[in-house]
């Protein structure tokens, strides 16, 4: 069986069902998951067709982070080709309450169009950074690998891949006076500390929503994908 991706929730399936675990590569020390790991592109769908192919697999399970949209359709349609059962394990998404002022908006140029602050905390990811390249705000960037340019011209940059805790989060807002959070709603309990500081504070949240997913079974729980292995005969 092959696994998608390096998230918490592919690592804990990885623990408990002999898998092969496939990364993209992004990340230069990663957190590696039990038994085989493979690293890198397999070329397209193409590729990942002779790939599956070449490795006998039986079953593949998608456990990427919700914005890895292409390695999400491209498994989608190399699994359909060739008729192999295929899961995407995606945990919840972040839960709003009430009083939370968050903003949805449906991409990271949308979010970087309407930053209704001046000091922003962003925590998209390098890969999204460009997208505000051209603002004027200052941001406080988080990522767990430097950025590539272009950046926007008043910018920290914080190298960390948690976990964060309320109160830590609660001392970065305070310490750099943030006025506005960017997240995008990749949800889980390693990020969520953010959210819960700027309920607390007050801080406007502009939040982007999850691409769509192909129509194929998704559960939110790494159980729920072992119950499905089982019944997919894998
Ligand atoms: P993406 O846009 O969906 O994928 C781009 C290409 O990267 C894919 O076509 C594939 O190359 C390769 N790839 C992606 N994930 C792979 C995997 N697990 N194993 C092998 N190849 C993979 O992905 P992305 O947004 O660049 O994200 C890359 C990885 O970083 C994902 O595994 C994702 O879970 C993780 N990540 C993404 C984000 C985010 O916000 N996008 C955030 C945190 C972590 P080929 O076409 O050559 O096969």
């Amino acid at each position: 069986m092959l696994v998608l991706g390096g998230t918490g929730e592919a690592r804990r399936l990885a623990a408990l069902v002999p898998v092969i675990s496939s990364l993209a590569g992004r990340v230069s020390d990663p957190r590696l998951p039990d038994g085989d790991v493979r690293v890198g592109g397999f070329g397209g769908v193409d590729g990942l067709v002779t790939w599956l192919r070449d490795n006998d697999i039986s079953a593949v399970v998608d456990a990427t982070h919700p914005f890895a949209r292409k390695i999400t359709a491209n498994a989608f349609e190399a699994t359909s080709r060739l008729g192999l059962p295929f899961l995407i394990l995606r945990r919840p998404g972040f839960v709003q309450e009430p009083g939370d002022d968050w903003r949805w908006v449906s991409s990271v140029a949308e979010a970087a169009a309407s930053l209704p602050g001046e000091r922003v905390f962003l925590t998209t990811g390098r890969q999204d950074i460009s997208a505000f390249a051209s603002c004027s705000q200052w941001f406080l960037a988080r990522m767990v690998e430097p950025p590539a340019s272009p950046l926007p011209q008043r910018i920290q940059v914080l190298l960390d891949r948690g976990p964060f805790t309320v109160d830590g989060e609660l001392a970065l807002l305070r310490e750099h006076r943030i006025d506005v959070l960017v997240t995008k709603d990749s949800g889980g309990e390693m990020t969520s500390a953010k959210l819960v500081a700027a309920r607390r504070l007050g801080v406007p949240v502009v939040i982007v929503r999850r691409p769509p997913l192909p129509d194929a079974p998704v559960v939110a729980t790494v159980e729920e994908a072992v119950s499905w292995l089982g019944t997919a005969g894998a």
